[in-house]
């Protein structure tokens, strides 16, 4: 099933071809359209299996409203946490090297390992909004990057889950860019400006997404400029290992997300500049950067 948040947070039923969308909010016990309690949202990640059989009765009923009609939110919403994987594919970690020695003058040998950080939920945005470049970051001269990362949406929580349990804790898959600023200093800093997680287009729960480890990601600039083309299979730490990892670190909360890393061919955007990501079976979204 691929779910999406539309409007005024309401829940939508994604038909196959991606092109229409039905309104189950209906069916959804207990839904608010603040999106700063979200629990409704975080009750549907963790309890889906239950509010699967009312979530497909109401798509069957209800009219189908073109995806193009609506204004599509983030994929998902108010997130605990919004954690990253960080140097988890063995090419990009290569071009890293390169890229420190030109934005930083040197290579910071400790962010050649494989691991994840936070970043802030408040920077999640959604498929119909732009990335705001923040000017002061644009004016100091440095680049800011794109990475189109695979993102895992975790549904029920836990700690200390053991890998070959951990794909039963994820809920759906997405697709998300991490919008990053090269500059020295911390990455939750220079990956939480507003707007720097563009999320979507929908969740695609994992029973139909399939197997984490088969899907492309591709990231075309401006039509023609094909940056990112690369394999999920060619994670270092594949989707199951990354879950158990990071939930010895902290307790996963259904809702949460994690981004699974760049793959290579990450490099600069500019206002203007139109960000046509997507993943096989997940869907894509183009994203415009002012
Ligand atoms: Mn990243």
């Amino acid at each position: 099933m691929k779910l999406a948040i539309f409007g005024d947070n309401r829940l939508g039923v994604v038909g196959a071809d991606g092109t229409t969308l039905v309104d189950v909010t209906a069916a959804l016990p207990g839904h608010d359209a603040d999106p700063l309690t979200a629990g409704w949202w975080r009750g549907l990640c963790r309890d889906f299996a239950e509010l699967r059989p009312a979530l497909e009765a109401a798509a069957k009923e209800g009219p189908e409203i073109p995806v193009e009609s609506v204004r599509l939110r983030p994929a998902v919403l108010g997130p605990s946490k919004v954690i990253a994987a960080a140097c988890n594919y063995a090419d990009h970690v290569t071009e890293m090297h390169g890229v420190q020695e030109r934005t930083l003058g040197k290579v910071e040998h400790w962010m050649m390992d494989f691991d994840v950080f936070l970043k802030a939920p408040s920077s999640l945005a959604g498929p119909s909004d732009d990335v705001v470049l923040p000017p002061s970051v644009v004016q100091a001269g440095h680049e800011i990057h794109h990475e189109s990362e695979l993102v895992v949406v975790i549904g029920t929580g836990g700690r200390d889950i053991p890998v070959e349990k951990a794909l039963g804790h994820v809920f759906g898959y997405t697709l998300g860019l991490d919008i990053t600023v090269r500059s020295p200093g911390d990455r939750s800093r220079r990956k939480s400006y507003d707007t720097f997680s563009p999320i979507g287009p929908w969740v695609t729960t994992a029973d139909e997404a399939g197997d984490p480890a088969a899907f492309t990601i591709d990231l075309v600039l401006n039509g023609d400029d094909h940056r990112q083309h690369c394999d999920t299979a060619d994670m270092l730490m594949p989707v199951p290992d990354i879950v158990a990892y990071a939930s010895r670190i902290m307790t996963l909360h259904p809702g949460d997300v994690i981004f699974t890393g760049a793959p290579p061919g990450v490099g600069p955007i500019e206002a203007g500049d139109l960000l046509d990501t997507r993943i096989t079976r997940l869907g894509g979204m183009t994203v415009r950067v002012r």
